[in-house]
């Protein structure tokens, strides 16, 4: 159910707001502004990795002014973008927030769903021809339909929390190079922005808004992201310097069509299909981003009187890299050198219009990255691909013992849906046929373990189960859970070369820092998860968790 915004403020009454209540509305510390910042595809040791070549305004500010958590581990087993973002946002595990996966089979529709798709919020369109971009995002490739919401978010998050705490008086916005991770972090009460691979415009839909803002119009039609038509993606510094200087061709890092797999990266011409793709797998995404966020920050005036504001940054680039080149390549880093002097750029940015004594910064990621098996193998390891025709085959093998010919409704990793309808009318026990296909896979080679669903309630206290556990809907999640053997991907060789998206700590390791007023500048080392995170910036806020939060406080970044 949705109400039109009038009438929201109208419940609220917050329509015309005095300026009586402001003084009782400060935040302890005078935070005006909460900024998330989230880089998609960060491990964490990324970051210890680089830290030498960073300068002192990027990720050393933070890493010099906050309370930054070494070992952050997300607890739930599909460590995809939308369901991390989500847990960021909300506090709550993906069996409340029912963000299980980038995509989950419809049972009833019987076909793949996109998590945020919403034909009921279509795109606003920035421009009269505004599809150019061929897609390339391997999820959102899947998706049914153009339109875009919150819809199937099932918890409110920090964002919401602020609308309600502030009576609807806090601005509350994300931007994104994804749809789906600006869609997270926005919630149902803020707007969100993000980069088209289609146009290079940043966009939005009717869930958010009836028209574009001025101001975002005005930015759109600048076209800044076709000033990089024509040009490259060359290393900012002499190849010595780097710690990966070895790592640039090598044969199973993809090549994007042309985008060739060394540097320079030359970007297509105006007008070319993958242009805007480009410039996501290239530090310009989130150049693009952050050029977008400041005109944002200053036309919304975000940060301006004690209310606080939320704005939420989601960059892209990182993921985009990582999934053509892997986390071990020069191009990923390259891509975080520059991120480093982006966010150097950001922060300038913000204490200029805000003040970062007003301003409370929290950097986190929406899961970590693995290398790809081939590369794994080469250093020794046992690693390889799974190919996903041959795990349904192995399944309906398995069926074939209770008579079931093609037992399997549908795959797409990590979930297996199984044919109800045929177990059903084969008058079999559901649960003996899904615990019997789960133990064949378990044998299967590159399998760890497949877990049958219905029964992890009575399956004891293994980590992995309860990962598992933390990431099952009752009608979203499939009946039985694949988990990979560490280093293995449980898709071929094709357009993409790395992944994440395991619940092995390559994929659930995460930085998480909060610096702003009055947080000390300290490293902690105990384990800690990022569904603190919500609760933590609510705390530091004077405000009631998010609904569904589930996480503990970091309480060394509160005093
Ligand atoms: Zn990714």
């Amino acid at each position: 159910m949705r109400f039109p915004r009038f009438f929201l403020c109208m419940l609220l009454g917050t329509c015309v707001a005095g300026n009586a209540t402001l003084a009782n509305a400060q935040s302890r510390q005078d935070i005006r502004l909460v900024l998330q910042i989230t880089v998609d595809g960060l491990r964490a040791d990324l970051l210890n990795r680089y830290q030498a070549s960073f300068g002192k305004d990027g990720f050393q500010y933070l890493l010099r002014q906050g309370t930054v958590y070494t070992n952050a581990q997300y607890q739930h087993a599909n460590t995809e973008t939308i369901v991390g973002h989500t847990t960021l946002a909300t506090g709550a595990f993906p069996s409340q927030h029912g963000m299980i996966g980038n995509v989950w089979f419809d049972r009833e529709a019987g076909e793949l769903a996109y998590n945020i798709e919403d034909a009921d919020a279509p795109l606003l369109p920035t421009r009269k021809q505004s599809s150019t971009g061929e897609q390339v995002d391997p999820a959102q490739k899947l998706a049914r339909t153009q339109g875009r919401s919150p819809a199937v978010i099932l918890v409110p998050t920090l964002g919401d929390g602020l609308a309600a705490y502030y009576g609807g008086r806090s601005k509350i916005f994300a931007v994104s190079g994804k749809d789906r991770s600006a869609v997270a972090m926005a919630g149902q009460t803020g707007k969100a922005f993000w980069f088209s691979t289609d146009n290079g415009d940043f966009i939005t839909s009717r869930w958010y808004y009836d028209a574009y803002p001025e101001w975002a119009s005005r930015w759109n039609g600048q076209r800044k992201a076709e000033e990089y038509a024509g040009t490259e993606w060359a290393r900012s510094s002499d190849k010595s310097t780097y710690l990966l200087a070895g790592q640039d061709d090598r044969p199973y890092e993809a090549d994007l069509k042309g985008y060739g797999r060394t540097f320079p990266h030359r970007f297509g011409e105006a007008g070319s299909k993958l242009l805007y793709t480009q410039l996501i797998v290239s530090p310009v995404g989130d150049l693009l981003e952050l050029d977008f966020s400041k005109a944002l920050i200053s036309n919304e005036q975000l940060g301006q009187d004690v209310v606080p504001d939320y704005l939420s940054i989601s960059f892209s680039s990182v993921d985009a890299t990582n999934h053509f080149f892997g986390p071990s390549s020069l191009e990923n880093e390259e891509v975080i050198r520059q991120l480093d002097r982006t966010l150097a750029d950001l922060f300038k940015f913000i204490d200029k219009t805000v003040g970062l004594e007003h301003t409370l910064i929290v950097l986190s990621a929406d899961h970590g990255m693995a290398d790809m098996p081939e590369y794994m193998t080469e250093l020794g390891y046992v690693a390889g691909r799974l190919v996903p025709e041959e795990i349904v085959a192995a399944a309906n093998q398995a069926g074939q013992q209770f008579g079931v010919d093609e037992v399997v409704r549908f795959f797409f990793r990590p979930y297996l849906y199984l044919n109800d309808e045929k177990i059903a009318a084969a008058k079999l026990d559901q649960l003996e046929v899904e615990q019997a296909i789960a133990n064949a896979l378990t044998d299967f080679d590159g399998i760890n373990l497949a877990v049958a669903t219905s029964r992890l309630s009575e399956q004891g206290t293994d980590p992995l189960l309860d990962q598992v556990r933390n990431n099952q809907h009752t009608t979203r999640s499939g009946d039985i859970y694949i988990i990979q053997e560490p280093y293995w991907f449980l898709f071929d060789e094709g357009p993409i070369a790395s992944m994440h998206g395991s619940p092995w700590r390559y994929d659930t390791h995460v930085p998480i820092i909060i610096s702003g007023p009055d947080i000390d500048a300290q490293t902690i080392h105990r384990l800690v998860h990022p569904v603190d995170v919500a609760p933590t910036i609510a705390a530091l806020l004077g405000m009631t968790p998010p609904a569904a939060a589930s996480g503990t406080l970091l309480k060394e970044a509160l005093k």
